[in-house]
């Protein structure tokens, strides 16, 4: 279990943008014998293989062909994107006194305060234009580069009572005291090219601290990203390592869920439902009767309940971090779960050993949203939403469960090796493998 947590530990440090994050899937899913698509291109697909695409290099679907016919979808969805802070154009600010700082805006909803009196890096994508090409080069400078300093006590009286940072004044980062510190100088020399090259990028300041396993008992875990690596790592692991008779199973981890999901690549997108479509051609099905037997896991982490502030949570329905995979509902279908969805999980999650646990948020809280309702609108299909307990949700440096990541995998696996039948609509039939439960039975 600990070297699940290694791993993920791993994995959230080699994905520091949703660039990387879909770059790490790849390279777990090439291990694994998926081959790559491209959107461009003629597809021709075999049973039994597993092929991957992506879109804007950010956000990925992989899938599986069942050797059999074809029934159904399994489909798990999460996102490769965390609130950060981006680089504009023009990336150096006005420089004063003997310092300069990059010019950022915010991704996403950060807690601001996290990002401040820590070692920070750069990291994303730079396109280059080389005579008549144009190619886009993943680049991570992966070192302490950065710092966004706090006042000082003595000069900000207020910082303990309640301060309001401001994105445009406060947490601009500290970048040299060079008077020729330049960012395409900086590219220049880590890509190997001339600056006149450089055409465009989308480079973000991302948390540069490793994560670590705490606690008494190592029962918890901290890390940047959290949410939602942790949920795409664990639904991938599942990918990888089932094969289902029937179903072809489907893995898409999408982009920019942090602002809402509407764009190209997002959930909100006919990304999932394209790449459907063209397995629906492939196999020479309906997709309309596939979709109506289908099944998708939303999953995106939940709020565990906070050891200062249980006040904060529904006092039934709030779950703890190593309680295993929590189940969200919301009466206004911010989360996609229903009856039914909860209760085939809840069987699948039962049949795999994993405990679950529900959330909701106080009757008096709006709470937050993720992308399985917003996919529902492209790809309508029976979904359940999902997540892990977890703190700080959106913190530079946040936190979970050990015993989770576990939970998560177990629960993934079962899901992609379960067989869903429609009887009717309400009526369903479910079988799970008898299965061997790794590395969850002894936590
Ligand atoms: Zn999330």
């Amino acid at each position: 279990m600990a070297n699940m947590t290694h791993e993920l530990i791993e994995f959230i440090n080699q994905s520091p943008t949703p660039f990387h994050a879909v770059e790490s899937c790849a390279k777990i899913l090439e291990q694994n014998g998926f081959v790559p698509l491209g959107e461009q291109e003629e597809w021709s697909l075999q049973a039994g293989k597993g092929y991957y695409v992506t879109r804007n290099q950010s956000s990925i679907i992989a899938f599986r062909m069942p050797r059999g016919k074809v029934h159904n979808f399994l489909i798990t969805a999460s996102h490769t994107d965390s609130p950060m802070f981006k680089l504009k154009g023009e990336a150096i600010s006005p420089a004063f006194d003997r310092y300069q700082r990059l010019n950022t805006e915010n991704y996403g909803g950060s807690i601001y305060s996290s990002w401040l009196d820590r070692p920070l890096s750069l990291a994303g994508r730079v396109v280059l234009a080389q005579n008549d090409k144009i190619t886009s080069h993943l680049i991570n400078f992966d070192r302490d580069l950065l710092i966004i300093p706090n006042v000082a006590i003595h000069l900000n009286r207020n910082v303990n009572t309640g301060y309001s940072y401001n994105p445009a004044v406060d947490l601009q980062p500290l970048f040299s005291q060079g008077k020729d510190a330049s960012v395409k100088k900086l590219i220049a020399q880590e890509l190997n090219c001339r600056e006149e090259e450089i055409a465009g990028y989308d480079l973000f300041v991302y948390n540069h601290m490793s994560g670590t396993v705490l606690g008494v008992n190592n029962e918890f875990f901290s890390a940047p990203r959290i949410d939602n690596l942790m949920c795409v790592y664990g639904t991938l692991q599942g990918l990888v390592s089932e094969e289902s008779a029937h179903a072809v199973n489907v893995f898409f981890a999408a982009d920019n869920e942090e602002t809402g999901s509407a764009t190209k690549q997002g959930a909100g997108s006919i990304f999932l439902s394209d790449v459907l479509d063209r397995i629906c051609e492939a196999v020479q099905s309906d997709r309309r009767r596939l979709l109506a037997s289908s099944f998708m896991i939303s999953a995106d982490n939940a709020h565990a309940k906070h050891p200062n502030h249980p006040e904060l949570s529904d006092p039934q329905n709030a779950p703890h971090m190593n309680g295993g995979v929590v189940i969200k509902t919301n009466a206004a279908q911010k989360y996609a779960t229903d009856g039914i969805s909860a209760a085939v999980f809840g069987e699948i999650c039962r049949h795999a050993n994993v405990p679950t646990q529900p959330f909701a948020n106080r009757s008096d809280m709006a709470g937050g949203s993720t992308l399985g309702s917003i996919s529902n609108t492209k790809v309508p299909l029976m979904t359940v939403d999902i997540g892990m307990a977890q703190l700080a949700m959106h913190s530079a440096y946040e936190t979970a469960g050990v015993k989770d990541v576990a939970y998560l995998v177990n629960a993934m696996r079962a899901f992609y090796a379960c067989n869903l039948t429609v009887e009717k609509d309400g009526c369903y039939r479910l079988s799970c493998a008898k299965r061997k439960v790794e590395e969850s039975s002894d936590v």
